[in-house]
């Protein structure tokens, strides 16, 4: 397999001046590779790249960059065993989980700004002052520094790109340190279609590399995927030169259970939608309130669920969850275990432990007879941990899933629609599913409330997040 290690900088393909960062195989601990990061002067040159770029990029049509960005669509498509390959070897993610879920999913994401670039919509231009005519134009707003968490690399590359390029911008995208890999394979087949410096690629750790790209002035809008005090770091400092932010923080989603839901689904949902990425997911399945009646039999049965999912390394025949990113993630994973444990009201039925060997595995883990007012209700922890507390009425449940500093994603679960869309229209969440969870579709948005941040990915909505609507009137 041909492992990329160079940056994208204004056309070039350049090795990293900076601090070689060591590229682990977290199915073994074992290093895949070195990736040297980008110097000061390094991002200062990709900035300065990309806005020469936007001079001409942003007067192309929709019609011209809709044709770039299906043809970068086509290009991974053609590669998307070699994508998967990549992303498995560097996230310890199942090979077919990457291959089957994740690439059409990344290549649908570049296909439908395709698509979206050409169809913005806006109010009509009319006389709003007696002899003066009013249009209102959507633009594109510069320099994008867009910033990717680990859990999905190429995903987030995908989100990251597809509107603001779709949109007329430039980007600067700094993968996480952690997995680079597939980005900078993005990379070589994206500068083989788009013009110079519109697309560069930066990587490195967020304080050498992501802050100066956050501080540079040239630099007009800044998009995060990540933690809370990253997203805190990050507006502080864009507020010294007044930059737009977007930002998709963490997530703890609340999923309720009423006494009518249909067990067997409600088992197999939270089977998947929980431990899907090893958890390691912003939307993940992860705070079950379970009500009174339904409670001891859904514990049961998860119990056994959780207990039958298949660990291994993303090759292995019939895996379903791999390993965490890094043996930190993993240590920080036990260790909400272990002080939930030390409550003395909690039970783990399930899992609960790393598990012993190469490679940072942690066995699926269900937590039951939890409080509301337990660390573990409430923290994110990015990991297979699920939480399960019992409650007894509708008014109770919303005020308990609502009480939370994050609002990104839940879900409802009953055979009562009328109950469901009650409490999903009382629940302070960008999304809430029901009777089902973690499903996104490139047509809706995805985006918090709350301390989960602000600014949607995919949908309509994205785009016109990276566009500025501007006013333009004549006198007649
Ligand atoms: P992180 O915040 O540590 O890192 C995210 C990115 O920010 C990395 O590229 C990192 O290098 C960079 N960064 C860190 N400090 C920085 C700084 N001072 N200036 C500029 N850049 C900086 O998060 P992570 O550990 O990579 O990812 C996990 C987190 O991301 C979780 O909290 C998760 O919930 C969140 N997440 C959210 C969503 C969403 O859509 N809301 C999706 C995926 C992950």
């Amino acid at each position: 397999m041909k492992l990329s290690t160079q940056l994208l900088i204004d056309g070039q393909f350049v090795t990293g001046d900076g601090q070689a960062e060591p590229i682990l195989n977290p199915a073994t601990g074992e290093l895949i590779a070195s990736v040297p990061e980008a110097s000061f002067e390094q991002v200062n040159r990709a900035v300065n790249g990309a806005q020469r770029a936007f001079a001409q990029w942003s007067r192309t049509t929709p019609a011209q960059r809709s044709t770039l960005l299906l043809r970068l669509a086509d290009a991974i498509e053609r590669h998307a065993e070699e994508f998967a390959a990549l992303e498995s070897l560097n996230c310890g993610k199942p090979y077919l989980a990457v291959l089957n879920d994740e690439l059409p999913a990344v290549v649908d994401c570049f296909r439908f700004f395709a698509g979206a670039a050409r169809c913005l919509q806006g109010p009509l231009a009319g006389e709003y002052i007696e002899g003066h005519t009013s249009m209102i134009r959507r633009d594109p707003i510069g320099v994008v520094g867009s910033i990717a968490p680990w859990n999905y690399p190429l995903m987030m590359a995908a989100w990251k790109m597809a509107p603001v390029l779709a949109a007329g911008n430039t980007v600067v995208l700094k993968p996480s340190e952690q997995t680079p890999l597939t980005a900078l394979r993005l990379a070589e087949l994206a500068s083989e279609l788009f013009p110079r410096g519109v697309i560069n690629i930066v990587c490195g750790r967020g304080e050498s590399v992501g802050a100066p790209l956050v501080e540079h002035p040239l630099v007009r809008m800044v998009s995060l995927t990540g933690d809370i005090a990253t997203g805190q770091k990050i507006l502080q400092s864009a507020a010294r030169t007044m930059k737009r932010t977007h930002l998709e923080l963490g997530g703890k989603a609340p999923v309720i259970i009423f006494d009518d839901a249909d067990l067997e689904a409600v088992v197999a949902g939270i089977r998947t939608f929980g431990f899907y990425n090893a958890g390691q997911d912003c939307t993940a399945a992860c705070r079950i309130y379970a009500q009174g009646k339904i409670y001891d039999k859904f514990v049961a049965a998860m119990t056994d669920a959780v207990a039958s999912i298949k660990v291994g390394g993303p090759r292995e025949e019939g895996v379903e969850m791999g390993p965490l990113i890094s043996d930190r993630q993993r240590n920080r994973v036990a260790s909400f275990v272990e002080r939930a444990q030390s409550s003395g009201h909690v039970e783990v039925t399930a899992g609960g432990k790393i598990r012993p060997g190469n490679g940072f595995f942690f066995e699926p883990t269900l937590i039951a007879h939890a409080r509301q007012e337990d660390e573990i209700v409430r923290r994110e922890v990015f990991g297979p941990v699920v939480s399960v507390t019992r409650f007894n009425d509708a008014e109770q449940v919303v005020q308990w899933a609502n009480d939370s500093d994050y609002g990104l994603a839940s879900s409802v679960w009953t055979r009562d629609l009328g109950l469901a869309s009650k409490v999903a229209s009382h629940l302070q969440y960008g999304c809430t599913w029901i009777n089902t969870h973690f499903m996104l579709t490139s047509e809706m948005p995805h985006g918090g409330m709350k301390m989960s941040g602000y600014g949607k990915d995919l949908s309509l909505y994205a785009l016109e997040d990276y566009t500025v609507p501007r006013h333009i009137m004549v006198k007649l």
